[in-house]
């Protein structure tokens, strides 16, 4: 741990490197060194480091006019929402919020809000697998039991089931549902996407019982999987659509989406945040969304995954690629955290997203020539791991 990295809690693993600028798809380092971003900071910055547009956008906003409080109207937050509603087909509102923890919060509260004045309903059912978020209810809605340990009794109120499985969400739907929560593609979960006819079958479902279909979109929105919204594969409409990661390519927002009748269930009082929908985060995200528009970013997205898949599969120690668009999982026959290690020593940054599979999320403006640069290197570094020669 270097300098003042001393004075941060230690909720993460003492960092590797510090980096200090970033330019497109590379990032520096304290020491000048550059390196190639496969991740994205988690698949955020998915219009690469420093975007003249977002940049430009932000200081002009901070010269302008940063806060007000919701008690008043601002400029940005409505545009931004307008275009939200255009890519998810229309009919509904959104609420800011200022991560996707607090997107998700927003949909458990509107589906008890909405579920509970009618009958009673405020369950949320979630996949084993899956992530949504760190504070206290979006923990429980995560369904990985191990990070519930620590932090009993979380809030009551959610049940898990074996993922991909209609007939274990058919039995789990009771009277006391409210919602189903579930991602298009569980991200931090390994990468693992829906199958269609899960997602139809779930709608469905949902719609026969009176339960709202709620998808969290956090990680896979906003172009990343080769749609604007990684449920538009699927040929589903949600009822609420949470995003955030992607939103303001590194400046903190989240958002959460529902049908106009859905949303409707929430009156003045019910919800609120001090910074959600403020003018810096939401001048960010509209240049952001301009940007994605001009570049068509969900088909570069299904240019990126086509080129990773291409150039990976089959390669030795690989032993799978997967994922949905830029979003990618490559399963490796070796130890995942010591081949990033290996690819950041070989100025490269991606990371393990289980024990044996790396995560890709590269910027969705990413050129084919720093594509294939990564390309090499991931089958290089998977190469030098299994054959023990590794630097790292
Ligand atoms: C990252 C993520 C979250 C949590 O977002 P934060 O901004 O870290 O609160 C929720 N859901 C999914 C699917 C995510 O990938």
């Amino acid at each position: 741990m270097t300098g003042s990295a001393g004075f941060l809690m230690p909720t993460y693993p003492p960092p590797p490197v510090t980096f200090v600028r970033g330019e497109g798809s590379w990032l520096f380092d304290d020491t000048g060194r550059r390196y190639l971003d496969l991740l994205s900071g988690l698949a955020v910055t998915s219009l690469g480091h420093a975007h003249p547009a977002v940049a430009d956008a932000l200081c002009s906003q901070a010269r302008t006019l940063l806060h007000t409080s919701n008690l008043f109207a601002t400029l940005p937050g409505p545009a931004v929402a307008g275009t939200l509603d255009r890519l998810l087909g229309g009919g509904g509102q959104v609420f800011f919020a200022n991560s996707g923890a607090e997107a998700n919060e927003c949909a458990i509260k509107l589906a008890r809000k909405f579920g509970g004045a009618a009958a009673g309903r405020y369950k949320v059912v979630s996949a084993y697998g899956s992530f949504h978020g760190r504070t206290l209810a979006t923990l429980h809605a995560t369904g990985q039991p191990a990070k519930h340990e620590a932090f009993q009794p979380l809030p009551e109120g959610f049940a898990h089931v074996a993922w991909d499985d209609l007939d274990a969400l058919d039995r789990a739907i009771d009277p006391s549902v409210a919602a189903v929560l579930l991602e298009p593609v569980q991200g931090e979960g390994g990468v693992n996407p829906a199958s269609a006819e899960y997602f139809r079958g779930v709608r469905e479902l949902c719609t026969e019982r009176g339960v709202l279909f709620v998808v969290d979109e956090v990680q896979t929105g906003l172009g990343r999987c080769g749609r604007w919204f990684a449920h538009q594969h699927f040929d589903v409409l949600p009822d609420v659509v949470t995003m955030a990661k992607a939103l303001g390519n590194g400046v903190p927002i989240g958002a959460c989406w529902a049908r106009s009748e859905v949303a409707a269930a929430f009156e003045p009082g019910d919800h609120a945040t001090t910074y959600g929908g403020q003018p810096l985060a939401t001048a960010a995200a509209r240049a952001v969304l301009a940007v994605m528009e001009a570049e068509d970013v969900p088909a570069r997205a299904l240019h990126i995954g086509a080129t990773l898949d291409a150039g990976l599969t089959a390669r030795p120690g690989i032993v799978e690629v997967r994922g949905l668009g830029a979003l990618v999982a490559v399963e490796v026959d070796a130890d995942a955290r010591s081949v990033t290690s290996e690819l950041l020593a070989r100025g490269i940054v991606a990371n393990a997203v289980t024990p044996s599979a790396l995560r890709l999320a590269p910027s969705l403006l990413i050129s084919d020539e720093d594509l294939a640069t990564g390309i090499e290197a991931v089958a290089s570094a998977v190469a030098a791991v299994r054959s023990g020669s590794g630097g790292a």
